[in-house]
């Protein structure tokens, strides 16, 4: 499996190319990296990780439930207040009947962990050395103390050298962010 990652513009989204045929969490900038027909994977319903859709060429995009509220809404999913208002009604289908993933509420309503072979994209529940903000629509800081103690459990059952890709700054790892991230020790 092959991950592309590509820091999106303005907003520091990063966005991955897996194989030439999914992108997670498509930011401003995307289209210039792939023009081929994709599908589309996101972690949560946040404006940054949503603003490069349109500039896809894409068939389904594949969220948790718990955020179809927010992509269909730009004001919740924060677009709007930006001045780029993006609402999706179409294509939408439930990201657990088709990858392997965690809920995670917490960050969002819907934000999930994507399990791919080696590799899981985080969003913004967890980075390297911190978790997600809980101050947005559908934010819940005893939601995300609750998935931040689900995700630790799971990783200490998983291999180590598993690669987590974030929805913002660097990559890290199981063993490493065991180790790093205060909020995981
Ligand atoms: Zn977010």
């Amino acid at each position: 499996m092959k991950v592309q990652k590509i820091v999106t513009e303005q907003y520091g989204t990063n966005s991955y190319i897996i194989d030439n045929k999914y992108v997670v969490d498509p930011g401003i900038g995307i289209g210039k990296h792939i023009k081929n027909k994709v599908d589309v994977i996101l972690t949560h319903a946040h404006f940054d990780h949503l603003l490069g859709l349109n500039e896809l060429n894409y068939d389904k995009i594949y969220l948790h439930p718990g955020d179809f509220e927010m992509i269909k809404n730009a004001e919740i999913n924060l677009s709007k207040i930006i001045g780029a208002p993006i609402e999706i009604r179409e294509n939408l289908y439930d990201i657990q009947d088709a990858f392997e993933t965690i809920h995670t509420p917490g960050h969002t309503e819907g934000s999930v962990l994507i399990f791919m072979n080696n590799h899981i994209f985080s969003g913004d529940t967890v980075f390297y050395n911190s978790v997600g903000r809980t101050d947005l629509p559908s934010g819940d800081q005893y939601k995300l103390e609750n998935s931040i103690e689900k995700i630790k459990k799971i990783f200490k059952t998983k291999d180590k050298n598993i690669i987590i890709h974030p929805g913002h700054m660097e990559e890290t790892n199981i063993e490493r962010i065991l180790e790093e991230n205060p909020y995981l020790f």
